[in-house]
């Protein structure tokens, strides 16, 4: 059975101060905390704060963006051995937002995917397709050509604890959750890639998340799919008792 997980991504929100004090008040209050992993995936300056108030009863640390290399001149880049060294454990790799704003492609995907697991971070990839890609009947095509190119030359073992997020690019952020039944499918979509790249008995472990206007309000629904292990959240990750109430329907 695959253990739910329930990520939440803020993006570029919140000071230090509001992320020490949301992360102090959803510490212990995580009911199934054991059942499902829950993550907050915070902006790169908090993650060294976050990290470590974390332990039993809080969420998990992730990052939303990381650099391939191990070090170098990339000013302003953050390096796979810099989270792994702070304790984070996931990390966001391809979110739409970063396709689209900082001309991230499948194959920096794919080599910061390989990076991640190399420096034991688990890396949630990012797929989906745009509205006119789904209208023109191309959703299939587009995301499991983004998951063969995102894991190409990964080691089924490694492949088995990668985090697959389908995140609809005209449900971000738009309040337009897609319907459960095609979330369902998409992600069906994704593990059938999956079972042809690693043999059906890997698909099965590897755990695929939805994404796009997830909230306490439609979010079991979504978990109640068969192909549905999870979600990442944004927006309605960033108060406490929506976190907490996710993190419950899990
Ligand atoms: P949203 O964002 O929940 O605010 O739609 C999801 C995401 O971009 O990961």
């Amino acid at each position: 059975m695959r253990k739910p997980i329930i990520a939440g991504n803020w993006k570029m929100h919140k000071t230090l101060g509001e992320a020490e004090s949301f992360f102090d008040s959803v510490k212990d209050r995580l009911p199934n905390a054991g059942r499902a992993d829950t993550v907050i995936c915070a902006p790169a300056p908090f993650l060294a704060s976050l990290a470590g108030r974390a332990g039993d009863g809080s969420p998990e640390i992730g990052a939303q963006t990381m650099h391939e290399e191990e070090k170098g001149a990339y000013t302003g880049e953050v390096s796979p051995v810099m989270l792994a060294d702070l304790g984070v454990r996931y990390v966001i790799i391809g979110h739409s937002e970063r396709r689209e704003y900082f001309n991230e492609t499948d194959e920096s995907v794919n080599r910061k995917t390989k990076s991640a697991f190399g420096h034991k971070l688990i890396p949630i990839v990012c797929v989906g397709e745009s509205l006119e890609e789904r209208e023109g009947d191309k959703t299939a095509e587009k995301i499991s050509g983004q998951v063969r190119a995102a894991l190409e030359g990964i080691s089924a073992e490694d492949a088995a604890n990668a985090v697959i997020a389908y995140e609809p690019i005209w449900a971000i952020g738009t309040g337009k959750t897609a319907t459960s039944d095609m979330a369902n499918e998409a992600c069906a979509t994704i593990r059938s890639t999956l079972a042809d790249l690693y043999g059906q008995e890997t698909a099965n472990q590897i755990r695929i998340q939805y994404g796009g206007s997830v909230k306490p309000e439609n979010i079991a629904e979504l978990l109640a799919q068969p192909d549905i292990d999870g979600a990442l959240v944004g927006g309605a990750s960033l108060e406490p008792e929506s976190f907490i109430a996710l993190a419950e329907a899990a």
